[in-house]
């Protein structure tokens, strides 16, 4: 379904083109994102689920563009705050809000629950990030897709200065570190984009196989 060596992600977030980029190169795939189609409708996320957002990213960018398009939605679920903020990742404090923004507002809305509490403990709650692939064809109608978790912890310690959005905050006990401070290949083998791109690679070779 992806024959050519250009993947078109449905994006505008540089952080994720950034990882689509490094986990596509070995398969000799360049990936271009929204960046370089200006023309592409902007796409309204008003689903309910992450399936639901990326399935509408990548069939209006598939349809407008015609030509075959990846999108991932994806944001962060913390417990404590039951599985907030979920689909509202990227606008948690608001429209347009920054990482920083959002980081921020996180981070406030666990101190409320906190209150009360006596603890200096740094880790907030548990949480998990969820990634879901829709890749979509628009000659054929038809979708690919696949999803991925990674289950971490909130930290009121932000660390590390790379990734991009909650990456300060998600801490993962296994390597004593956030998702900031992994280098690329590591966020890559733990992270839930790393585990949604290699079940839609293996959707992917089933399906080239089985024709
Ligand atoms: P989307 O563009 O609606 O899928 O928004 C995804 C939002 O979830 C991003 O703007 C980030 O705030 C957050 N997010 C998704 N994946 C990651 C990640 O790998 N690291 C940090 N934040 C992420």
């Amino acid at each position: 379904m992806i024959e050519g060596p250009v993947v078109i992600v449905a994006t505008r977030n540089a952080g994720k083109v950034k990882e689509f980029a490094h986990a596509l190169a070995p398969l000799g795939k360049e990936v271009q994102s929204l960046a370089d189609y200006p023309e592409a409708p902007e796409v309204v996320e008003d689903g309910t689920t992450f399936a639901e957002n990326a399935r509408k990213k990548a069939k209006t960018v598939g349809d407008a563009l015609g030509r075959t398009v990846l999108a991932d939605d994806s944001g962060l679920c913390v417990d404590q705050l039951d599985g907030a903020p979920g689909v509202y990742s990227a606008r948690y404090a608001g429209e347009g809000a920054s990482d920083e923004d959002n980081n921020e507002k996180l981070l406030a809305e666990l101190e409320k629950k906190r209150l009360g509490e006596d603890t200096e403990q740094p880790l907030l709650s548990t949480a998990r990030f969820v990634c879901h692939l829709a890749l979509y064809d628009p000659a054929q109608g038809q979708f690919i897709e696949a999803s991925g978790e990674a289950e971490g912890w909130i930290t009121s310690d932000p660390a590390g200065g790379g990734g991009f959005g909650y990456d300060p905050l998600f801490y993962l006990p296994a390597y004593d570190k956030t998702y900031a401070e992994l280098t690329l290949e590591e966020k890559q083998a733990v992270s839930h984009r790393g585990a949604a791109l290699r079940a839609l690679a293996e959707k992917l070779s089933r399906t080239e196989a089985g024709k």
